[in-house]
């Protein structure tokens, strides 16, 4: 058993380590840095790198990089070593304040949607002191952000950061109506819940597809699913229990606080969660769960797939961003306390949250599409495509008698009666849970549900934190002006509410019904990524975003062509492996079971003159009718890769490889799965998902 508080945060230069080995003033100043946002002085930044690297060459580091978020959605890192040759032939090992702050890192390769041409090799790393770096396989990882030569940003955390101050701001002059002139700073917080699947490093390395794609293109249906529900929750099996035990102490000596973990609906499906930190911090612990995640996995002979959806038919994988704002003090300003009708701060920033999520749904949406979430989004396993927010019953009655001007008449704690009498009776929730909701208020914190497993959440907090900031902002300028807040405040809340109602959704959002309702509401209903990424760069965004000073127009732009762009190549490499594994396995193997079939056939019939047909001949036609239809999907699929390559436009390239790629790609699937299930499993050449969903 590890002593947890001893080994949590060994690998991370903390706070308690920084307090330990800096000078008193330097301490002082860089804490200054990091809590007010201050720039940091080159002579100070000297002593913190010589004290980091003390600290890392004592614990066994080597090197150090500059680790950043570029967008390719993982993280990036060029490692330098600390070496420096002196003149009798030997090293030492340095570490300079420049070297901390900037780095230089070639960027030529990474993308940047038109932003800089190769030849602009140029990009620049910069020391992000807000969050704290640490030590990975005898590196020591600075957290940076990440920009062109001319001063475009390449990165994710920029803008996230970006949207913390501008959020912060808006939310301190609410703050300051309502009388709080102590608070100094407003953080957004997330605890983001990781889903991931597991499958056997053996059976994983026989598939092409999971290989080049992180999903499989082909498979029939295994005859057990998920349908018995028997593994969400269910013991966790000793093999998959030994990887999360490590998995958690590897987190731990990262300083991430991993907090829950459990079996997930589909079977070889887990989830793992963390205790919330701020935006910035949670975002970087995040890319680093996942970098973890795959590791640990190989050393139990397993491979971690973060793909939102691995298999057709089972459930995929998502990941919750659970959002909220808190003050310097601790406070967390979307509890509703005891009374929440006359919590009037409350019920502004809560009616600022239902505005934003109602005049930005096209951003929270494209924030996260992707090729993979698209398989997810509206498949009845997560959120729909739409945006809606469940408030529950209580905020819900809450927001009526606001909207009727009525009083509220505060229910008693309600009690949960057992009925027997060894369980202790308790307090119950206000409201019950809705787990088809999109954006969820979930107690004291909203739960947008609509994330992607494998999606950097820098992206969507980017957003959440400016559309809210945005309609704050709006909000102070009408309050600071009020003779009256409270009056003010309550007629606001009330004008919100009838104006946005429209977006509160309690019901069941996979159900037909809500698609056509939210249809009469005027809610927007887009399925994939190249219907919504196009409005990335709308009059309206490019409007919102520069007037906040988080993307300039040119971002934008290129941010939405990166996505664009990166969607084509996904399934251009999705089609290009399905052809791959159709020509050189699947159609080989079908039709040796077919001359199997025939030659059986054959030799059955040699012996009875009078047998005209067997059993085999009748099979061995039914598979020679599938190839062939086979072999007509394949080449359609081929003629639509090459077709990709005529189409101009970004945007009008990624919606070809959706309708005409894509498509064809299914088209070919279900033929390939007919063909498996009517097969020899002895002649099929892959593992089957009877086999991979239940191998570990
Ligand atoms: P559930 O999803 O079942 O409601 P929890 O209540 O444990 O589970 O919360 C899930 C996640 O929400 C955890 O990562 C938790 O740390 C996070 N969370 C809780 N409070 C906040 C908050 N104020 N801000 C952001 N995230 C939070
Ligand atoms: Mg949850």
């Amino acid at each position: 058993m590890p002593n947890v508080p001893e080994i949590f945060g060994c690998r991370v230069f903390n706070d308690a380590a920084m307090k330990e080995r800096l000078p008193k003033g330097t301490y002082k100043d860089l804490k200054k840095t990091i809590e007010e946002g201050k720039a940091l002085d080159i002579s100070i930044a000297n002593v913190v790198a010589h004290s980091m690297k003390e600290w890392a060459i004592e614990n066994g580091a080597t090197h150090f990089t500059h680790w950043f978020q570029p967008m390719t959605g993982i993280t990036a890192e060029k490692h330098d070593s600390f070496i420096s040759p002196t003149p009798d032939g030997k090293v030492i090992m340095e570490f300079s304040g420049k070297e901390l702050i900037k780095g230089e890192p070639d960027a030529s390769s990474f993308p940047s949607g038109g932003i800089r041409a190769t030849f602009e090799a140029r990009g620049y790393t910069a020391w992000d002191p807000s969050s704290y770096a640490f030590i990975k396989d005898g590196s020591l990882c600075i957290p940076t952000a990440f920009c062109s030569y001319t001063g475009e940003i390449l990165d994710k955390k920029t803008p996230l950061l970006r949207s913390m101050e501008v959020l912060n701001t808006q939310a301190l002059r609410i703050l300051r109506v309502f009388g709080d002139n102590s608070t100094k700073r407003v953080d957004t917080t997330v605890g983001p819940e990781q889903e991931y699947f597991l499958v056997d490093r053996e059976v994983f390395k026989k598939r092409k597809d999971l290989i080049y794609c992180g999903r499989t293109l082909f498979g029939a249906r295994p005859p057990k699913g998920q349908e018995l529900d028997d593994h969400y929750f269910g013991t966790i099996k000793p093999r998959v229990s030994a990887y999360m035990k490590e998995l958690d102490e590897e987190l731990w000596k990262y300083g991430i606080l991993a907090k829950t973990k459990h079996n997930e609906v589909a079977p070889a499906q887990h989830e793992l969660a963390p205790i919330f930190d701020t935006s910035n911090i949670a975002t970087d612990h995040n890319q680093l769960t996942m970098a973890v995640m795959k590791t640990v996995a190989e050393r139990h002979g397993l491979v971690c797939l973060l793909h939102e959806k691995p298999f057709a038919g089972v459930n995929g994988s998502g990941k919750h961003n659970n959002w909220s704002m808190s003050t310097n003090k601790g406070k967390n300003l979307l509890d509703p306390s005891k009374n929440p009708r006359e919590n009037t701060q409350f019920l502004v920033f809560l009616a600022a949250v239902i505005r934003a999520v109602d005049e930005h749904q096209d951003l929270l949406r494209l924030s996260v599409a992707s090729a993979g979430n698209d398989h997810r989004l509206g498949a009845n396993e997560a959120p729909p495509a739409i945006l809606s927010m469940y408030l529950g019953d209580e905020l819900t009655d809450v927001l009526h008698s606001i909207e009727k001007g009525e009083a509220y008449q505060t229910k008693d704690e309600a009690i949960m009666k057992t009925n027997a009498n060894v369980l202790p009776n308790f307090v119950k929730d206000t409201s019950d849970r809705n787990r088809t909701s999109p954006f969820a208020f979930t107690g004291n914190k909203f739960e947008f549900r609509m994330v992607g497993s494998s999606e950097n959440i820098a992206c969507t907090n980017t957003i959440i934190n400016t559309i809210v900031a945005d309609v704050l902002q709006d909000f102070a300028d009408r309050l600071e002006k009020a003779e009256n807040v409270k009056e003010a405040a309550e007629a606001l809340v009330k004008k919100t509410l009838e104006e946005h109602k429209r977006i509160i959704f309690n019901g069941d959002n996979y159900s037909d019904e809500w698609v056509a309702e939210a249809e009469r509401r005027g809610l927007l209903n887009l399925r994939s990524l190249p219907d919504v990424m196009p409005m990335y760069a709308s009059e309206e965004n490019i409007k919102l975003f520069g007037k906040h000073g988080i993307y300039t127009e040119v971002e934008l732009r290129s941010r939405s062509e990166i996505l664009l762009e990166n969607y084509s190549k996904i399934i251009n490499i999705e089609a290009l492996t399905a052809l791959d594994m159709a020509k050189k396995d699947i159609v080989p193997a079908v039709a040796a079971y077919v001359r199997e079939l025939a030659e059986t056939a054959n030799l059955i019939k040699s012996v009875d003159a009078e047998i005209v047909t067997t059993p085999e001949t009748e099979l061995m036609k039914k598979l020679a009718n599938l190839l062939s239809c086979f072999l007509k999907k394949i080449d359609v699929l081929d003629k639509a890769v090459v077709g990709a390559k005529e189409v101009e436009g970004v945007a009008e390239n990624a919606m070809y490889y959706k309708e005409k790629v894509l498509a064809a790609m299914q088209e070919l699937r279900a033929v390939a799965d007919e063909m498996e299930s009517n097969m020899s499993a002895k002649l099929w050449p892959y593992p089957s998902y009877g086999t991979m969903l239940f191998s570990v």
